[in-house]
């Protein structure tokens, strides 16, 4: 990971150790919006060491600090997603795929939020990917 990342980390009161770090860098970039488990058996053989609530935890303060979005979306499991920014997705109710959207989306306020501060919504679409179609 590059020194500026690292300074980054720091900066915002992360505590980096080793198995932080292997978990922000499994998670850059990353389009696949995994679950903590999924996270926890992709490093668990670099790090025989990493307990699961390593993983969490470290989702946990990610998630506070703005790094990491926690995504509601599949109610089987959390799943995380490091793109930040508002964005939309598809899942596939079949194999948990999901696939961001980046199309923008013209949508009125509901007469019901007319006296509430809208700071962020999302559009979900369920249905089959093509593999599972
Ligand atoms: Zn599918
Ligand atoms: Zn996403």
């Amino acid at each position: 990971m590059q020194e500026e990342k690292l300074l980054f980390y720091k900066k915002l009161g992360i505590k980096l150790t080793p198995q932080r770090l292997a978990i922000l860098e499994y998670l850059e970039n990353n389009r696949e919006h995994p679950s903590a488990e999924d996270i926890y058996n992709a490093l668990k053989d670099k790090f025989p060491s990493m307990s699961f609530s390593t993983v969490y935890n470290t989702l946990e303060v990610l998630t506070k600090k703005g790094l990491v979005k926690e995504l509601g979306i599949d109610s089987y499991k959390r799943r995380y997603d490091p793109e930040v920014h508002p964005h939309h997705h598809f899942l596939c109710k079949k194999c948990g795929k999901i696939l961001d959207i980046k199309s923008k989306y013209e949508i009125s306020i509901p007469l019901e939020l007319k006296d509430y501060q809208i700071v962020d919504f999302q559009i979900v679409f369920y249905g089959l990917c093509p593999k599972c179609k």
